[in-house]
């Protein structure tokens, strides 16, 4: 029998534990997480606010794919030479292969403590508790989490400022194009935005500018980025770089040790690149679970990075990785809607986006993405034009 043990009950952990029993592997799965509650979805939790949880699984799926699911304790040390894990709680297991899948927490600078965060449910539940008309949110950060919980927040009635040092917002990724219209959305509904505007330092009721004007509010909260968690990783000796260094097979620098999901970066069409993203998670779960039982192909991960954001009615998606300094093209994708792509000098395309009300860019953008995989090469102005219809150029790539 080999063990599989595997670090982070999260979005990668949860998904590369089924899909080793989908796979065909037999021996003992043991899926280690730090935090109590069932393996839940993160994306709702800046969206929703309701204060239920979505699980990733349900509770006796674990049972009935025989993964032992050990809640509520972290792994302390990985000692790589004996091939075993040390939990927290004095526990310790042999493994065969272990997998890291240890996720990322919210970044906060010394310079903002006191301020609220949001990566777990317990960090939503304290948000949604500021939550009321008229209250006075003041967000640090204009990028998709401080988005995303401006617009929920205003839904409660509360009054919103957000604070972004950048000259626009999503500058992290998203062309200007798109983030134009998510920051029009933003002033429609009433939200405060100040871009192009440093912040010195925050505490939970103050945001102190960088010229030195001093805001107050209720409830301050930070969505300045997140740090994947490596430390166990680096503690046991495996190389990090920007998240834990992978191969394109999401191994370590240890042959026996692998890890996915945000904790790690890894090799994008030459680029190394760690991603924070759910479809991500789920894509490098699958991947490596299949890595590690040996059954993939010899081309390593091919996955194109795909992320959403939902912000009141709008919904916002990107395919591939835009580079900040190349141009991008439009397509016309008629009046609410907004698609935009980049294609490299070569004309191969890279990225595209699209945003529109609920899920109207979702077909665009899908074909798109699968462009995007095939290594398409298109004529920008043949796909600028909105009368080329984009499933006949998906068959004939
Ligand atoms: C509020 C929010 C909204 C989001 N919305 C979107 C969205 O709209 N679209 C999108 O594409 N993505 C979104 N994301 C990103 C997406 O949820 C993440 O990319 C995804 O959850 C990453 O999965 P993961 O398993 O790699 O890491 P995580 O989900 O972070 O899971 C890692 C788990 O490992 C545990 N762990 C860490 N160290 C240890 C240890 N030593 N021992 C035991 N356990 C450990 C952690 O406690 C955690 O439970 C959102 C994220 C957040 C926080």
């Amino acid at each position: 029998m080999t063990e599989i043990v595997i670090i982070g009950a999260g979005e990668c952990g949860v998904r590369a534990a089924f899909s080793l029993r989908e796979y065909g592997h037999d021996g003992a799965i043991t899926l280690i997480g730090a935090e109590s509650a069932l393996p839940y979805e993160r994306p709702p939790l800046s969206k929703a606010m309701d204060g239920t949880e979505k699980p990733i699984r349900p509770a006796d799926a674990y049972d009935t794919a025989g993964i032992d699911l050990v809640l509520g304790t972290d792994v302390a040390r990985i000692d790589p030479e004996a091939r075993r894990v040390f939990l927290g709680n004095g526990v310790d297991l042999p493994y065969h292969m272990l997998l890291l899948a240890t996720g990322a927490r919210a970044r906060l600078f010394p310079s903002l403590r006191g301020c609220l965060t949001l990566r777990t449910d317990s960090d939503a539940e304290a948000i949604m508790a500021r939550l009321a008309p008229n209250t006075r949110i003041g967000i640090v950060g204009g990028g998709f989490i401080g988005l995303e919980l401006a617009a929920t927040a205003r839904a409660t009635g509360a009054k919103v400022t957000v604070v972004e040092a950048a000259p626009r917002l999503l500058a992290r990724g998203v062309p200007t194009e798109i983030a134009s219209i998510v920051e029009a959305r933003h002033r429609t509904a009433g939200v405060e935005i100040r871009t192009g505007t440093g912040v010195s330092s925050a505490t939970n009721r103050t945001i102190t500018l960088a010229d030195g004007e001093t805001l107050t509010f209720d409830a301050v909260i930070a969505g300045v980025g997140s740090v994947p968690n490596t430390e166990l990783a680096a503690d046991a000796g495996l190389a990090v770089e920007n998240g834990i260094r992978v191969d394109e097979w999401f191994r370590t620098s240890d042959q026996r040790i692998f890890a996915a999901g945000d904790c790690c970066s890894f090799v994008w069409r030459g680029t190394r690149v760690r991603l924070e993203s759910w479809k991500a998670a789920q894509d490098q779960g699958a991947f490596v679970a299949a890595a590690m039982l040996g059954r993939t192909n010899d081309g390593g991960y091919r996955h194109v990075p795909w992320f959403w954001s939902d912000q009141y009615d709008q919904s916002l998606q990107v395919a591939g990785l835009f580079d900040a300094d190349s141009p991008v093209q439009q397509r016309d994708a008629g009046q609410d809607k907004r698609i935009v792509f980049q294609c490299d000098a070569e004309n191969v395309l890279v990225a595209a986006a699209g945003i529109g009300p609920g899920n109207s860019v979702s077909k665009d953008i899908r074909i798109l993405e699968k462009l995007i995989e095939r290594g398409a090469r298109v004529d920008p102005s043949v796909l600028a034009d909105p009368s080329l219809n984009l499933k006949r150029l998906l068959r004939a790539a």
